[in-house]
């Protein structure tokens, strides 16, 4: 499929981007990364950039690094490298430093910070910690003088994150961003850090559903838009959150708070929006058809995750369970899903041209399959 076919596939994507996104919104991605990893994964700040661009010209990111290789002393040299990419950067690339708690923290966090760092990147499961160690008060306390954010991994892998409620409890005056949605502990962070005044929720995650039971839980003034680049891409990111967000009834000031208004004034310490009840219920009318789709569509999400590390994906293993999702909007009697089965049918389609002829690029249709679970999952319906 040669380019300008590639980009008519994404087109209708980016097309109802640009419908959702309020006008003059500030895009700022609150969750990326840059550097290598372990995993294979590998960006640098031109890649970045370019993704960035593809939503807006102005779009920035909040970045920090990778689990790098190269980490051991302290992270000292992809934090290094993070700091001097941001500063080359023109201000769209916002640098966190990442910290080991195990290995030399406070002093990395107090020189990253007197470098330009603007908050503290913290994964505990790449860096094997819980929270209840007395080094944690420490960390919490230098983000609290400097005033900046924590942002940490509570997504995939995680054992139970009650030590970091507890924590996050002791330091209410520092801002708290929970990756991923939260996903490890949503329901326990929903309701322990209800009355925390900056616990917030990133919105990147492989599945929609996760931001839709978000915004179930959690007020939209406190949900943040976020990628995780490498791992996923800005467009596809924002995307799904202005999608869940439609379906949440939000309107052009509260999307553009969710786009990056919130984030914005997270980092320039401002007062954030109140925080008011969940826009979402906690049960939701659904269609069979399109519940069949985003099923075998996340069954060919496994797949690839069983293929290897997110940076060694074969997306010929997504191919047999889009074939069964193909099926269904065959159905001569859909219903109402019946405009969001043709719509998802046809980017399946271009999906599997993609992924049969490999040197077309087979990797991009990981977005179209990311996004068809996207529609799949936040087609508003009526009751
Ligand atoms: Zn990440």
């Amino acid at each position: 499929m040669p380019e300008t076919t590639l980009r008519s596939a994404f087109a209708p994507i980016l097309d109802e981007l640009g419908r959702l996104l309020p006008a003059g919104s500030e895009v700022l991605d609150a969750h990326t990364h840059l550097g290598d990893d372990e995993d294979g994964s590998s960006l640098r700040p031109d890649g970045l950039l370019a993704q960035l661009d593809i939503v807006s010209p102005t779009a920035r990111a909040v970045t920090f690094p990778l689990h790098d290789p190269d980490r051991v002393p302290a992270y000292r040299r992809p934090n290094d490298r993070v700091l001097d990419w941001a500063a080359d950067s023109g201000g769209r690339i916002i640098p966190y430093c990442r910290l080991d708690p195990a290995d030399d923290p406070i002093a990395e966090a107090e020189r990253c910070l007197a470098r330009g760092a603007r908050g503290i990147k913290l994964h505990p499961r790449a860096q094997a910690f819980l929270f209840d160690g007395p080094e944690m008060d420490a960390i919490f306390g230098v983000a609290r003088d400097a005033g900046v954010p924590i942002l940490v991994h509570a997504g995939r892998g995680m054992a139970p994150m009650d030590s970091l409620a507890d924590v996050a409890l002791r330091h209410p005056e520092v801002p708290l961003v929970l990756a991923h949605a939260a996903i490890a502990g949503q329901g326990m962070f929903a309701e322990r850090l209800a009355e925390h005044p900056a616990a917030l929720y990133d919105t990147s995650c492989f599945s929609a559903i996760d931001v839709v039971e978000l915004f179930a839980r959690v007020p939209a003034e406190r949900i943040v838009f976020a990628s995780d680049v490498p791992y996923g891409r800005p467009a596809n990111g924002l995307f799904q959150a202005l999608r869940v967000a439609a379906l949440a009834g939000l309107d052009e000031d509260d999307r553009r708070l969710l786009a990056g208004g919130t984030m914005a004034r997270v980092l320039d310490r401002e007062p954030l929006a109140p925080a008011r009840p969940p826009r979402l219920e906690g049960v939701r009318p659904a269609s069979g058809p399109l519940q069949r789709v985003g099923s075998y569509l996340m069954m060919a999400f496994g797949a690839l995750m069983a293929s290897g590390g997110p940076g060694r994906f074969n997306p010929a293993l997504a191919a047999p369970a889009i074939a069964m999702a193909r099926c269904v909007p065959r159905d001569p009697d859909p219903g109402p899903a019946e405009p969001a089965l043709r719509r998802i049918d046809e980017m399946l389609a271009q999906a599997e041209h993609l992924i049969a002829n490999p040197s077309d690029g087979s990797i991009a249709a990981l977005g179209l399959l990311q996004a068809a679970i996207v529609i799949s999952q936040t087609e508003p319906l009526e009751a």
